[in-house]
């Protein structure tokens, strides 16, 4: 009897590992028609000053039209566009994307206001990485502090030289760089103290039971005064309470929140309309 449920088993796991492969080999080929096909689009989510919740920036989240799936959410492309190399392609369209979107809003009269993107590992390790975000941000016109780069712990630990030289010369550029969703990767202190960065982005799964969990708090507490001591800034990720956002501002000092208590990712067009109220008001 086990024997056979055993190989049932087998069945079932070899049956949805084909599943995915299928799928993730879909996804890949029509990945590599999305780009000419214009099916990508950024949505943006603002990132407000904790204390006087005035928009400080928005980061900029990919978003893929599929023509026959509809909406498709970046965790299940962009781990294939990784995987394939893809990412290049698409990760220098973002970049693009959004330092042009940045200049649009120049040009309406929208200043003072960042761009941050996410950045893969792949990109990173690129030769071209550097050319790249200097011509973009030479083509636009973006000044030093617009631009904000967006990296994982596990981005930054493999080949730290190389990582550590590549950051260095993107900050040299005048780029802000950011430890997206911190805490959740395996760096070690030692390693970070040596990394050329600006922001930590303490992660989301620290803020949801932020005002109940007293392991939670301390973990976020912690690591706001850390920051501050290595005189970096943190923006908390995934607030959606006004619970959260007092305890993150008023108690532990935290500097800037995103989430959707101040807003989800939504097309530029909306997001203009929360910026230009944003302009009046202040
Ligand atoms: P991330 O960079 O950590 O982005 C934050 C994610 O949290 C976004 O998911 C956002 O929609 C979601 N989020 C924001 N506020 C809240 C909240 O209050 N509650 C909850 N539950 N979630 C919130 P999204 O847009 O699905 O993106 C997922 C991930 O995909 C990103 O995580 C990032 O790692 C990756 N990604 C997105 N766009 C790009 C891109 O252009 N390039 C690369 N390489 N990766 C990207
Ligand atoms: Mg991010
Ligand atoms: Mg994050
Ligand atoms: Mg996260």
């Amino acid at each position: 009897h086990a024997k056979e449920k055993g190989r049932n088993n087998v069945q079932y796991f070899t049956a949805a590992m084909t599943q995915t492969a299928i799928e993730r080999l879909a996804i890949e080929q029509d990945l590599r028609h999305a780009i000419q096909n214009d099916e990508f689009e950024l949505y943006y989510q603002p990132q407000v000053c904790a204390h006087s919740q005035q928009i400080l920036g928005v980061e900029a989240l990919i978003r893929w039209h599929h023509p026959q799936q509809g909406l498709v959410p970046p965790l299940r492309f962009i781990p294939v566009a990784e995987e394939s190399g893809l990412i290049e392609t698409i990760g220098a369209w973002v970049l693009e994307e959004a330092c042009r979107q940045l200049s649009d809003w120049r040009d309406e009269g929208i200043c003072n206001i960042h761009i941050a993107v996410n950045l893969s590992s792949h990109q990173l390790r690129s030769a071209s990485i550097v050319t790249q975000v200097a011509e973009c941000m030479q083509r636009y016109a973006i000044k030093a502090g617009e631009l904000e780069l967006e990296i994982t712990e596990s981005v930054a630990m493999d080949n730290p030289e190389h990582c550590i030289s590549q950051l260095m010369a993107l900050r040299n550029l005048g780029v802000s760089l950011a430890i997206d969703d911190f805490g959740t990767g395996y760096s070690s202190l030692a390693y970070l103290k040596r990394l050329p960065i600006d922001i930590l982005k303490l992660d989301r799964s620290f803020v949801h039971d932020i005002e109940t969990d007293p392991n939670d708090a301390a973990i976020s507490e912690a690591t706001i005064s850390m920051a501050h001591a290595l005189g970096l800034k943190v923006v908390a990720e995934g607030v959606e309470t006004q619970g959260q956002a007092y305890f993150l501002a008023s108690i532990h000092d935290c500097d800037l929140l995103q989430g959707y208590l101040f807003g989800k990712p939504e097309p530029a067009n909306i997001i203009v309309e929360q910026l230009k109220k944003h302009l009046h008001s202040h």
